[in-house]
């Protein structure tokens, strides 16, 4: 059933830049804020999750 947390791919609001966040998808929907891997800034990515099943990541400053 579940291979591990799936890795995403997302792109920073402040510098453009694609990071990879790793979503634990068994936690349902979630927001939290995310430092920029890049730039620092800190990012609210929101993650939609339903039966351990990702459904969207959403990122805002
Ligand atoms: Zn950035």
């Amino acid at each position: 059933m579940s291979s591990g947390l799936p890795e995403q791919r997302i792109h920073c609001p402040f510098c453009g830049e694609t990071i990879t966040i790793v979503v634990d998808t068994s936690a349902g929907s979630q927001s939290y804020i995310e430092d920029c891997q890049v730039c620092c800034q800190p990012m609210q990515v929101f993650i939609e999750a339903a039966d351990g099943e990702l459904l969207s990541v959403h990122v805002d400053r």
